[in-house]
């Protein structure tokens, strides 16, 4: 085991957890909106900034991604990280502010207003859906694409994509509610938020040919995916 701080506490921790598993197990606070344990981190929201603490001087690190050693002193809610996190929050009301999920993180952080308003968008591009994909389904149908502002999650060349099985994981894990799924021919066909339509077809991780009902079915448990 290792011996770390967090906030003041000393703790002990299993040597292959990051920061962030560590301070969840002891009940201590951190928000995220790209983590999901089931997934390897990304990092991609910035809101699990925590301070590292050393004799050389301090600074951030994603919590979500950086591991713990043994001898570390973190805090997850000194002034340097709030200012962070209220940085990140003011970006993400630049185009999500109009979500729910954005405008908790807001208010939690005090935060009034977004640091420029640009043209609103329910995808903040955390990579859940194409990693939980990849990573948790083994299909890779849907991939972030462009660059800069024109970022985005699509099918590939923007045109359905043959890979998808229909198992609408990439919904599930979507922090902010962006994708929609809808039965078209129910059960044979399903379009997904970027309009494109794919055939039902068998899942990779359990060969179980899928049920003539239409969606949603219950993954959560299977795929140790939160409700
Ligand atoms: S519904 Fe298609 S795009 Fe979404 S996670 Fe499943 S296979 Fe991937």
């Amino acid at each position: 085991m290792l011996r770390l701080t967090i906030d003041d506490r000393l703790i002990e921790v299993s040597p292959s957890y990051t920061l962030l598993q560590a301070a969840r197990e002891h009940s201590i606070a951190i928000p995220t909106l790209c983590y999901l344990e089931s997934l390897a981190p990304y990092a991609a929201c910035r809101l699990c900034l925590v301070e590292l603490v050393s004799p050389r001087g301090s600074k951030l690190v994603a919590s979500c991604a950086y591991p713990c050693e043994d001898g570390l002193v973190v805090r997850t809610n000194s002034d340097m990280v709030l200012e962070a996190r209220r940085t990140v929050v003011e970006l993400l009301m630049s185009t999500a502010g109009h979500l729910p999920v954005v405008q908790a993180l807001a208010r939690e952080h005090g935060v009034q207003s977004p640091y420029v308003t640009l043209e609103p968008n329910d995808c903040i591009l955390c990579g859940l859906c194409v990693r939980a994909c990849r990573e948790i389904v083994g299909v890779g149908a849907i991939s972030l694409t462009q660059r800069g502002m024109a970022r985005e999650v699509s099918t590939p060349f923007q045109v359905s994509s043959a890979d998808c099985i229909e198992c609408a994981t990439c919904a599930l894990v979507c922090p902010t509610g962006a994708i929609h799924i809808e039965d078209i021919t129910r059960p044979a066909r399903t379009m997904h938020t970027w309009a494109s339509a794919y055939a039902r077809r068998a899942c990779r991780l359990c060969e179980v040919e899928p049920p003539g009902e239409p969606f949603p079915r219950d993954y959560h448990e299977l795929l140790g995916i939160p409700k």
